[in-house]
């Protein structure tokens, strides 16, 4: 079964996420659990908790299937001493937050060597600040999303993210977030059904399916390679819609949270009733 919703507002409370996935006929939601702009932020309010868990049981969504998406702020590959304790630590807090509200994964942009330490050095770092994290805290999966390749952003070849799991010790506390319009900009081709089926032939072949724990489903405004993200709605854009036709009817995809981010809310309750109406099952 394929599960799909929208990165939506916690404005006003956290559990405020899941009656707006309610309200566009969602089965799977994002969300950011603190400001994702700002590195402090008070802790979650018991009172909060309490009704996120409730919502979710009244509206029967899984934690399998709740993707919370870090803030844009961290670097857990920073070259820089401070910034990398900094981003460590503010990392652990949404760590805690996510566990606190009984959620299993977190999805973040693995980081940035900013031209001052080599890719390698880099992916060492992002691992090692995976592994601070899953030693701190229970449960959460840290699920590492794949880049546009924007600047010095790393995780935009399958190779990055390849060498990034195989530093972290527990491998059952690692993923791979896949995101379409980050695939394109990142130069792999998945304009039709035919090229789709091959770059995630080579997404199993490097880093496998087993840790393909959730999807950002987005068109792209920019060209294939263009390494600049920038999200388009589904229908709009450079991408195509034939990738989410094969999405839709691979395995692979079942069970896993598949995300909008398209640029236009408005639409995330037709984009998913048309993303319903790719599966052929
Ligand atoms: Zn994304
Ligand atoms: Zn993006």
């Amino acid at each position: 079964m394929k599960y799909i919703g929208a990165h939506v507002s916690a404005a006003g409370g956290v559990e405020n996420a899941i009656l707006r996935s309610v309200e566009i006929g969602a089965n799977a939601f994002a969300l950011f659990t603190k400001n994702q702009r700002q590195w402090q932020a008070p802790p979650l309010k018991a009172d909060n908790i309490a009704k996120f868990k409730r919502f979710c049981q009244a509206h029967q969504f899984s934690a399998d299937h709740i993707l919370p998406h870090d803030s844009y702020l961290i670097n857990l590959g920073s070259p820089d001493a401070e910034n990398l304790a900094k981003s460590r630590a503010a990392f652990i807090d949404e760590m805690q937050r996510c566990d606190q509200l009984g959620l299993k994964l977190l999805n973040f942009h693995p980081g940035s060597h900013l031209n001052k330490i080599s890719e390698q050095d880099c992916l060492a770092r992002i691992a090692e600040s995976i592994n601070l994290a899953v030693e701190a805290v229970p449960n959460v999966v840290a699920v590492i999303e794949n880049t546009a390749g924007q600047g010095s952003n790393l995780g935009w070849r399958f190779e990055h993210l390849r060498e990034i799991i195989e530093q972290v010790e527990n491998k059952q506390r690692v993923g791979v977030c896949l995101d379409t319009c980050h695939l394109f900009s990142a130069g792999y081709d998945i304009s039709s059904y035919a090229a789709s089926e091959q770059v995630f032939a080579e997404f199993d072949q490097v880093v496998g399916f087993a840790f393909l724990r959730g999807m950002h489903l987005n068109g792209s405004k920019t060209a294939l390679g263009s390494r600049v993200d920038r999200h388009d709605t589904l229908n709009g854009g450079t991408i195509g819609t034939e990738v989410f036709q094969f999405i839709m009817n691979h395995t692979a995809f079942d069970d896993i949270p598949m995300i909008l981010e398209t640029i236009s809310p408005e639409n995330w309750a037709t984009e998913i009733q048309f993303l319903r109406s790719l599966e052929q099952n």
